[in-house]
């Protein structure tokens, strides 16, 4: 192992930049098992070194002695945030080509503004549709149809770039063209409505009678995974496989399909994601049914014209789940108690009876053997009830 590998194993973020500034060599791989430093990386699952060995230039498709790429080892051990950095990453120097006429062009096709901006679109790692369209939002230069068809047309191109190269890149061309798909979507909303893309996020926001499932957006995903021009790609058959038996309102929705496809993110368990948006380590519940959680009061405002026709139906539900819970702990802790009022009458009974005579001791013990024989039913139905609930 070469120092680099070392530190970035240990997670040491200081002694990686130290090593990277002076000129360690960061797709070195004479490891005896093939490993590169970002190998390493993934599999101490530190995402900041993880997109420091990248950044330095580290290949991500280096593979090691059994054939397994860092993505594919740091997804092996569970470090999926690393998975998503190495899935996500897309250095800027291949989107500024675009921002140089290119051959016979006088123009480039990305004006130079834009890269900035564009770059920060396409690194996101959460592809919730609202969340692209608020990276859009952000950004002023973005808010406007041409400069978003301009965009469009640079990601297609890339997307066409990463199945066309040698070393086809399935997973970033996926991403490229479902983030055209939406900046595509919200370039015909602002041609059309005066209204800053409110329209849009609307839309994808609206749930249907009576569950609230929001239809269009899911729709929207699907239609535009169905649009994925390279139909011979493995991961689109691999999403339509997962997609197509989906009936729309069950589970899994195509945003989690594609997110886990993406980024390597499995299922959707910890449910800290925000509702509208879908970002991580959203917080905020709903204060009326607390069963949805956003990310701050701007992410519930978008939400409550469509989560109002549901909030109280949930707050219902809720409150009538609480109450049947209290219910049957009240009734474990009843039986809890009656155990171990039996318990402590055989004690009781025991000490007398070794005080008293035999023939005396002889019925109280019996009784009392009897009540324990129910009580430790009661108990082992207690647990089972228990174990039961959770
Ligand atoms: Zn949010
Ligand atoms: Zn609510």
């Amino acid at each position: 192992m070469t120092p680099l590998m070392h530190a970035t194993y240990k997670g040491k973020v200081d002694m990686c930049k130290l090593l990277l500034q002076h000129g360690a060599d960061v797709n070195c791989n004479e490891h005896e098992h093939g490993y590169t430093a970002l190998m390493f990386a993934g599999l101490s699952g530190n995402k900041e070194i993880a997109w420091l060995m990248l950044e330095a230039g580290a290949d991500a498709d280096v593979v090691n002695s059994v054939g397994r790429t860092a993505a594919q080892m740091a997804a092996f051990v569970g470090q999926h945030d690393c998975v998503t950095v190495i899935n996500n990453f897309f250095p800027r120097e291949k989107l500024d080509y675009y921002i140089k006429p290119q051959g016979l062009n006088k123009e480039p096709k990305l004006p130079s503004k834009l890269a900035g901006p564009l770059y920060k679109v396409i690194t996101t790692t959460n592809l919730h549709p609202v969340k692209v369209v608020y990276l859009i939002k952000e950004n002023p230069l973005l808010m406007e149809a041409e400069a978003l068809k301009k965009c469009c047309t640079v990601l297609d191109l890339i997307c066409e770039k990463c199945i066309k190269q040698k070393d086809m890149n399935e997973v970033l061309a996926v991403k490229m063209h479902y983030i055209s798909c939406v900046l595509q979507k919200c370039s015909t909303f602002l041609q059309d409505q005066e209204d800053k893309l409110d329209a849009f996020i609307k839309n994808l926001l609206k749930g249907r009678d009576p569950d609230c499932f929001p239809v269009f957006q899911e729709k929207f995903i699907r239609e535009c995974i169905r649009k994925f021009p390279y139909c011979e790609a493995t991961l689109l058959q691999q999403l339509v496989r997962s997609i197509a038996p989906v009936e729309i309102g069950s589970d899994p929705t195509a945003f989690s399909i594609l997110t886990q496809a993406i980024t390597g993110q499995v299922g959707f368990i910890d449910a800290d994601f925000c509702t509208t948006c879908g970002e991580k380590g959203a917080t905020k519940r709903c204060s009326v049914c607390k069963l949805v959680i956003y990310c701050d009061h701007n992410c519930q405002k978008l939400h409550w014209f469509t989560h109002k026709k549901v909030c109280k139906i949930l707050k219902e539900k809720r409150e009538k789940q609480e109450q049947e819970a209290a219910k049957e702990k009240r009734r474990e802790e009843k039986l809890a108690h009656k155990a171990e009022q039996i318990k402590t009458d055989e004690q009781l009974a025991e000490t007398e009876g070794a005080s008293n005579s035999q023939t005396e001791a002889e019925g109280p013990a019996v009784a009392s053997a009897a009540e324990g024989l129910e009580g430790s039913k009661m108990a082992a139905e207690t647990n089972i009830s228990i174990s039961k609930s959770h």
